[in-house]
């Protein structure tokens, strides 16, 4: 069976699956890793539905394309159509909020950056968005103060606060949906904080937010 998205609490969710919205950049430190300016407005890019998948309990990376390197974020998982959105129109329209890898085929996505082109290859291939289950909004608290981290192989490699986005969630949500419509079953990552790295078959990862650790493996 494909994926679905779920609740952690177990209560059915019934919201078919949709693209992701990601963003690029959006924490300074990132950005700086990686040599990229901080940019002025949000950078934008679609993975399609058949780049979601369950976080767990493993998920696999493409084998023979070059790095793959997790970028740990916020997901957050759209319940109600979004377009043109203010803020209550947009508190009113999450479902809930997760974690999620957005996996990069770094080397690609180099290769891609220098000749101008596109990034879909590097970032929106089938299984690019592992996701977590989602906490329904009012269990997880204040999304744009959420301290989160990920572990691979017992070390740390990324440590991040909401509160260091350039852009904040719901300003970026009320951005995105001035370009894209977000529909019922829509997640957007919300970018990752420093300290991505390559992924290799058999890491094991572990993806905390809130009291709660998302233990899984790299196929
Ligand atoms: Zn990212």
């Amino acid at each position: 069976m494909g994926y679905q998205h779920q609740f952690i609490d177990g209560s059915a969710c019934g919201l078919p699956v949709g693209k992701a919205v990601c963003v690029g950049r959006n924490y300074a430190a990132h950005a700086r890793e990686l040599g990229n300016a901080v940019p002025e407005s949000p950078i934008l890019f679609l993975k399609p539905s058949t780049a979601l998948v369950p976080l767990q309990p493993g998920f696999a990376i493409p084998q023979g394309r070059g790095e793959c390197h997790h970028e740990t974020e916020i997901s957050v998982l759209i319940g109600k159509r979004l377009k043109n959105a203010g803020r209550a129109e947009i508190e009113a329209g999450i479902a809930g909020f997760g974690l999620g890898l957005d996996l990069t085929l770094r080397d690609a996505q180099n290769e891609l950056k220098k000749k101008g082109l596109p990034w879909e290859i590097a970032k929106a291939f089938d299984g690019a968005a592992p996701l977590s289950p989602f906490f329904k909004p009012d269990v997880f608290g204040d999304v744009e103060n959420t301290e989160f981290s990920l572990s691979v192989n017992g070390s740390q490699r990324q440590h991040g606060f909401s509160r260091d986005m350039i852009t904040s969630v719901y300003a970026l949500i009320e951005y995105i949906s001035t370009i894209f419509t977000l529909e019922p079953g829509d997640v957007i990552l919300t970018g990752t904080p420093e300290g991505v790295a390559a992924l290799h078959a058999g890491d094991q990862l572990e993806l905390r937010v809130l009291d709660t650790v998302f233990a899984t493996v790299v196929r």
